[in-house]
């Protein structure tokens, strides 16, 4: 039986960011992770730019996407810039990176230790460990059980993936309301292999019926799936709230995801940093707000788009086209600005 400030749940990258944060200050951390290695998860890795302004090395990008193919009702909009755009990042990797960070900053990670009970002041493992908390940080994902302890909702995206032992040439995205409702599908190419996979939250459609059309639209595109395994796994963009006593969520057990996208990357990355510094000093107001405000958004719009096919088919039309417009005036514009 051992006493820790501050224990975490998970050891995705909300919650070595939030480890690493506590340690720097001296705080007495431990992250618990059930898994025997810090990293793999099933994720499509795709990391925005953004990402890189975060403190993560550009040394752990996989590969970089300068175009990004967008395909919509049967026609493809090559989305260009001369930056890249997205870039892959492989999850051990990335996920190793930050434990060495969060560990030469003081924190303790042990591996192999699913929590499996919450009581008052203490998490019990599965292997009958109890360890002692004066705060403690929900960071297990999508389906944590710290959220569950807390009794809170989630509202989900279920996603289905394969990966190739082949490496793709171009990153691409696919909308196929028929297929994938309010989602869409994805083909993430690393350097020696490739994610594609699909995701919706599931409006128009059960899981089984998702799994089916993501194995009639591979079998559309050609794409021969034989050998790999099928990866299933959900996403929790429910935000109720990061504080609950002396309990915190961060990341996707937070609910910090964009609905639309469904990328949860770079908000586990921030959630994490600002709510360990609003352990750190209770005044301190955590800048998660204008993610939030984004996500509220998304839900709402995902809320709209799920009342009709049709809207979502002018919607992601709008949205390609815009992209598709304000990259090309980006383009444009930018060395004379740049030149200022
Ligand atoms: C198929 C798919 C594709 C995706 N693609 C992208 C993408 O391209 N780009 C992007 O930005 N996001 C993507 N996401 C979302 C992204 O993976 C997550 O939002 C992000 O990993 C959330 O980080 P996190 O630290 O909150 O949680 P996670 O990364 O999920 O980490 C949670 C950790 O907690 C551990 N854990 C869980 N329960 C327990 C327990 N009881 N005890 C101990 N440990 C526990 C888990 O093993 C895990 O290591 C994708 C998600 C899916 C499902």
């Amino acid at each position: 039986m051992e006493k820790f400030e501050i224990i975490i749940v998970g050891a995705g990258p909300a919650g070595l960011r939030a480890a690493k944060v506590l340690a720097e200050a001296g705080k007495k951390v431990i992250v618990l992770e059930k898994n025997p290695v810090v990293g793999p998860k099933i994720c499509a890795g795709g990391a925005f730019p953004k990402i890189f302004q975060q403190g993560i090395p550009e040394g752990l990008i996989e590969r970089k996407f300068n175009l990004i193919k967008t395909h919509l009702s049967g026609r493809t909009y090559n989305i260009k810039s001369r930056d890249y755009l997205l870039a892959t990042v492989d999850r051990r990797n990335l996920g190793q990176w930050m434990a060495k960070e969060a560990e030469k900053a003081g924190a303790k990670i042990l591996t192999n230790s699913q929590v499996i009970s919450i009581e008052k002041d203490k998490v019990i493992l599965k292997n009958s460990q109890t360890f002692y908390f004066d705060y403690l940080i929900g960071a297990d994902g999508g389906a944590s059980l710290v959220r569950k302890y807390l009794n809170l909702p989630i509202r989900f995206a279920l996603c289905y993936q394969y990966t190739l032992l082949q490496p793709f040439e171009n990153l691409e995205v696919f909308y196929e309301p028929k297929l994938f409702g309010a989602g869409y599908g994805w083909i993430f190419p690393y350097k020696n292999f490739t994610k594609i996979g699909c995701g919706s939250d599931l409006k128009f459609h059960n899981g089984n019926q998702l799994k089916e059309n993501f194995h009639s639209w591979l079998k559309k595109m050609g794409i021969n799936y034989e050998g790999s395994e099928l990866e299933g796994q959900i996403i929790n963009y429910e935000y109720r709230g990061y504080q609950f006593g002396n309990i915190f969520l961060i990341g996707e057990a937070g609910g910090f995801v964009s609905g639309l996208s469904g990328a949860g990357i770079y908000p586990g990355l921030i959630s994490g940093q600002e709510i360990a510094k609003r352990i750190l000093n209770p005044k301190y107001r955590p800048k998660i707000t204008s993610m939030l405000i984004s996500q509220k958004f998304q839900e709402k719009v995902l809320d709209v788009l799920n009342l009709n096919r049709t809207l979502m088919e002018y919607f992601f039309k709008i949205m390609t086209l815009y992209l598709f417009f304000s990259t090309v005036l980006f383009n444009l514009f930018k060395k004379p600005f740049s030149k200022r």
